[in-house]
């Protein structure tokens, strides 16, 4: 579970998150949908304190992160997050890729982390390019590469910021069912998206941002049926 309370961030004088609450209970997947420069990327980088919150507190399953004495690095390793540019390292296997922060991070011998990045490669359907490069990747297959990299490290719960934004439209398909697939395990997610279908089938909560607040949160399909704001209400005209 992830709980959000009174965060705000400022980058100098610019305040871009202004007073965040929410809860994302175990095995619920929140969406989080917006307008450009809303503050949705900044909320989940201080979830996973990839950036420094302002004030305010973040709970992961009930362990304060922001507290200045909290591990840091054990924290981010139970959160995976997955990017819109899928970074993945372009001078190592498939193989590799999901098998060097195991060995690093978790300590895991190799044949350990073998096992698990071949389960995980096999969970995304991508076991027969564990020895392709990166470069030989089409998009859809990078992100779910770097999708099973993240579950690689076994972690609590997992981030995805518009993972599907840069892809091809005929590849958005095979990674929304790849997040699906893991939302049904019961995996904590939230998830940045423009995929209303997306936010609307598998979604147990909609979060609309603008301007550094939560402007409307609720059902999902509540919230894309019948907005409550006229904000809302002006940001789903332009996208549905
Ligand atoms: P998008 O839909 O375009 O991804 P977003 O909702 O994710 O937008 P953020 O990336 O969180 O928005 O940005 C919110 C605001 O914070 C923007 O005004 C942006 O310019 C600013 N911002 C984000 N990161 C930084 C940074 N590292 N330094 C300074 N300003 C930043
Ligand atoms: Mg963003």
């Amino acid at each position: 579970a992830i709980d959000v309370q009174e965060l705000h961030k400022y980058f100098g004088d610019n305040e871009v998150l202004k007073g965040i609450d929410f809860h994302v209970g175990k095995a619920q997947v929140v969406c989080v949908i917006g307008p450009s420069g809303s503050g949705k990327s900044t909320l989940l980088r201080c979830v996973n304190l990839l950036e420094q919150p302002t004030s305010g507190k973040i709970f992961v399953e009930g362990e304060e992160i922001t507290d200045p004495d909290a591990d840091v690095d054990k924290l981010r390793a139970r959160i995976g997050m997955v990017f819109q540019q899928f970074n993945l390292f372009p001078h190592m296997t498939v193989l590799r890729n999901l098998t060097i922060a195991q060995e690093k991070v978790k300590g895991r011998g190799k044949d350990e982390a073998v096992e698990v990045a071949r389960a995980n490669l096999a969970k995304v359907g991508l076991s027969e390019k564990e020895s392709a490069y990166p470069a030989h990747l089409s998009g859809g297959q990078s992100q779910r590469a770097a999708i099973a990299r993240a579950l690689s490290m076994s972690p609590d719960m997992m981030l995805f910021d518009e993972p599907t934004s840069a892809l091809d439209p005929e590849l958005v398909g095979d990674v929304l069912a790849v997040m699906k697939d893991l939302a049904t395990e019961g995996m904590t997610m939230m998830v940045v998206t423009h995929e209303m279908g997306f936010a609307r089938e598998v979604g147990d909560k909609l979060v609309f941002m603008d301007g550094g607040v939560i402007v409307e949160a609720g059902d999902p399909r509540q919230v894309l049926a019948d907005p409550q704001h006229e904000r809302t209400q002006s940001f789903l005209s332009k996208v549905l």
